[in-house]
């Protein structure tokens, strides 16, 4: 048999002012909820509006703003412990991909036991309906919203886990471009080149289907043409818009392709060093796609393609190779750094390089890769992207 399965929420809601359907559709599911947001988020306004729109629907609510970037599961069993003493039976995330996966991990905990650890390699399965879960991104970027993986970092062993279930899929997304227009331009560009890269990982990933192929090329092709203006005018709201859209798009492709190379090289920078997300994506794609194009040359060819439709015909090489560079001098624009000029200490780095390649190929998703590699060609990989320019 070969078949594909695809995961979606429930009901996506989808455009400028969709937040207001946040309280509504928290009242179709429970009476109390525990939001999960952060600070930054609270400053910016939206934190409120969202408490507005629960109480006009009469559903009653509890705070969790502890979370920071790159969650732990500290956060996890803090935000588990208020929802439990509190009775809550709905979440809502509100906020970038941190309170996402956060909210994710909560909601599964709460009706299923074992430790977070457990769940990933589908070593236990979730086996009681999560508690219904209602996603709002405040970023452009991971896609977390219409995903069934949640990306915690265990601190037991430093390890940042990627736990992929379908009971990981939250119940209802509500993607409002607007909620992004607060999004600094580091964000805006980190995030951004996280959603090219899962849209792109996704096209050449082994696991790649029809569904998810235009999905990714669609994704792709939003985020060449609006990231740069989002980053260099962020209120912009067509831009936004368009960068939003295409994260989701991204993050519906990878969960139902996967991701390859670069999240796998990713997740140990951002366990060992804390560098957020899509910045340690930013600093290896180009590395990476370098190592792997010779591989998945018709895959970028048919990405040149859809690009740029004159290309066509044009030899496979020469279109193959444009589409690399375009997205090298993309990521050049949104001054994305190396993982040295971002600061970290090259000793460092050198004596956990060995570890960093073992829990990369242990995460599965090099994998995926068109190329697969080594754990030591991994090692080298790593140093060239240290001080790649
Ligand atoms: P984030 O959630 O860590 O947010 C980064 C910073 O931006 C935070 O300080 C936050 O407060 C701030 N912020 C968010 N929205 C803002 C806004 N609109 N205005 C101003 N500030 C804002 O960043 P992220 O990139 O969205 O999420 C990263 C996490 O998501 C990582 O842990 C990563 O591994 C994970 N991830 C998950 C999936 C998935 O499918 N579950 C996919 C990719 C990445």
């Amino acid at each position: 048999m070969n078949f594909s399965t695809v995961h979606l929420p429930k009901s996506i809601f989808y455009g400028e002012g969709s937040l207001e359907k946040v309280g509504e559709e928290a009242k179709k599911l429970g009476s109390k909820a525990l939001v999960v947001s952060d600070n930054i988020i609270k400053e910016v306004g939206y934190l409120e509006k969202c408490h507005h729109y629960l109480e006009q629907a009469g559903v009653s609510y509890v705070d969790y703003l502890e979370i920071a970037s790159e969650p732990t599961d500290h956060y996890v069993t803090e935000a588990l412990k208020v929802t439990n003493e509190e009775a809550c039976d709905v979440i809502v995330a509100l906020g970038g991909g941190s309170c996402i996966d956060t909210a994710k991990a909560v909601a599964v905990l709460a009706t299923n036991d074992g430790e977070l650890s457990e769940y990933m390699g589908a070593k236990r399965i979730a086996e009681n309906k999560p508690l219904p879960l209602l996603a709002v991104p405040t970023t452009a970027g991971t896609g977390s919203e219409a995903t069934d993986v949640t990306v915690i970092t265990n601190t037991k062993n430093d390890v940042k886990m990627m736990i992929k279930q379908p009971a990981f899929m939250p119940e209802i997304a509500i993607v409002d471009p607007i909620l992004t227009i607060s999004s600094p331009k580091s964000i805006t560009a980190a995030t951004g080149v996280d959603a090219l890269t899962h849209a792109l990982e996704a096209y050449i990933s082994r696991k790649a289907h029809p569904f998810t192929d235009q999905l990714a090329l669609s994704a792709i092709k939003l985020i060449m043409e609006n990231l740069l203006e989002a980053y260099n005018n962020g209120s912009n709201v067509e831009a936004r818009e368009k960068m939003i859209y295409a994260s989701m798009l991204g993050g519906i492709a990878f969960s139902n392709s996967s991701v390859c190379l670069v999240h796998g090289m990713s997740r140990p920078i951002g366990a060992l060093f804390h560098v957020p997300h899509g910045i340690s994506n930013a600093m290896l794609l180009p590395t990476v796609l370098e190592y792997s194009k010779e591989s998945c040359i018709d895959r970028l060819v048919e990405i040149g393609e859809y690009l740029s439709p004159g290309v066509k015909g044009f030899p496979k090489g020469e279109v193959s190779e444009n589409v690399v560079s375009d997205i090298v001098e993309l990521c050049e624009k949104l001054g994305i750094p190396n993982l040295k000029s971002w600061g970290i200490n090259e000793e460092q780095f050198e004596q956990v390089l060995e570890k960093m390649a073992a829990d990369a190929i242990a995460s599965g998703s090099p994998g995926n890769n068109p190329k697969i590699p080594t754990e030591e060609e991994i090692v080298v990989l790593y140093k060239k992207a240290f001080v790649y320019e």
